[in-house]
């Protein structure tokens, strides 16, 4: 058993601010949360005064593949860039060295872990392969991963246009096999398949023995959007819930009124990228009217060669763009937000039992902050100040799953 005391805490998930706590971990578990101190005997007890204790970041929307590429093509259009299967982004990691991607995958991997994200959820391209790739990359290193495949291969443009195809065997078969070694399949975007393509992949995930995640990028811009409207008559969100009935969605920065409703009705979670859609220049998705829709809305960083895995400066990017476009400076709490980087994201996969919360019987995944160094001490508000002002370097020591994989205090002498 190891506990930190004299410690504040960011506990349950209602975010209950603990001014004087500890938090005791035992076998990989949260033992117990309290306030003062812990009566049981501990192995070791650690002064942690001084510092906040959140859970681990859930970085819900990832594209590690790309992290060799950063700010390769900078200021192209989002499908220039990004559209499979000849987009700059795929021709780059097609022609690309497999040493040099895994090296940059696992540099990217490190940097999430030293900025707290403890859980990230992965779209994986170029099929199994790709796979491989992300999976030699994480060799050794302790964090929660969710890794969504998909299959390399994809429909030219006449089929799409038919829409009538189902998925050739070679594609089935690919797909079959991404199941036996990831968690699920994440899709570029229902305009790649037809609608019958899109029930096959739906019914080999819900088919599994072990539950499999399906999701897929969605209305991400007006053009995307434009492409399926042209070609099916029907939205690409209208598609993705009639056809592909997926766990949750990434984007969805431009859906219709009825998109939303048929989203909301089917209680579809959304996972939304503010920065990355920025620096695209794509829009910025409709937070709050989520919210009003009761939508369950995680954070994601996307593509890494366009934004970095930083969970401080999403949740910071989202308040101001929100607080800039209502004029208004409280327009959205900071709890919900806080909940969007962690709790949401474990509830969109299905995994809010054991991730996302700082409280008895969670796995600890524990990211201690230091409020004594300049940028966050004399804080009136320590939510506030951890949006607004948080940093990377804040992040002193991260537990995944009770093991210490950063400790920049020297408690436990590792190192980074
Ligand atoms: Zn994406």
């Amino acid at each position: 058993m190891i506990v930190f005391e004299k410690t504040m805490i960011l506990a349950g998930k209602d975010l209950k601010l603990i001014k004087d706590g500890y938090v005791a971990v035992e076998n990989g578990k949260i033992f117990k949360v309290g306030f003062g101190t812990f009566k049981g005997s501990a192995k070791k007890r650690i002064n942690a005064k001084g510092f906040l204790v959140i859970p681990g970041f859930i970085n819900a929307h990832v594209h590690l593949g790309d992290s060799a590429a950063k700010e390769l093509g900078f200021g192209k259009k989002l499908l220039d860039l990004m559209k499979p299967p000849n987009g700059l982004k795929h021709r780059f990691l097609r022609k690309t060295n497999r040493k040099i991607l895994v090296s940059a995958i696992r540099s990217t991997l490190r940097d999430m872990l030293t900025n707290g994200i403890t859980t990230f959820v992965d779209f994986r391209e170029e099929g199994i392969n790709g796979i491989k790739i992300l999976k030699k990359a994480l060799d050794g290193l302790k964090i929660n991963s969710i890794i969504l495949g998909r299959p390399k291969t994809y429909m030219d443009e006449k089929t799409l246009q038919d829409n009538l195809a189902s998925l050739p065997d070679e594609t089935l078969k690919e797909a079959l096999k991404i199941l036996d070694m990831a968690d699920g399949i994440g899709l570029s975007s229902p305009n790649e398949y037809t609608d019958k393509a899109l029930q096959q992949f739906s019914k080999i995930c819900k088919n599994r023995k072990h539950k499999k995640l399906l999701a897929t990028h969605v209305a991400e811009s007006l053009e995307t959007k434009k492409i399926s409207q042209l070609r099916t008559g029907c939205s690409e969100v209208y598609r993705a819930v009639k056809w592909l009935k997926p766990d949750f969605l990434i984007h969805l920065t431009h859906p219709s009124e009825e998109d939303l409703q048929e989203v909301s009705k089917r209680k579809i979670g959304v996972v939304v990228c503010p920065k990355a859609n920025s620096i695209m220049g794509v829009g910025f998705p409709p937070i709050k009217k989520f919210l009003k829709e009761g939508l369950v809305v995680a954070l994601g960083t996307d593509n890494v060669m366009v934004n970095q895995p930083n969970m401080f400066e999403e949740m910071r990017y989202l308040l101001m763009y929100l607080n800039v476009l209502e004029k208004n400076s409280s327009t959205i709490s900071l709890k919900e937000i806080f909940k969007m980087a962690t709790q949401n994201g474990a509830k969109i996969l299905g995994l809010d039992d054991v991730l996302g919360i700082v409280d008895e019987g969670k796995n600890a995944n524990l990211v201690f902050v230091d409020f004594t160094m300049d940028n966050l001490a004399f804080s009136h508000d320590i939510l506030a100040s951890l949006i607004l002002r948080g940093r990377p370097e804040n992040v002193k020591l991260v537990m995944v799953e009770g093991e210490i994989v950063l400790d920049r205090v020297g408690w436990f002498k590792i190192g980074r």
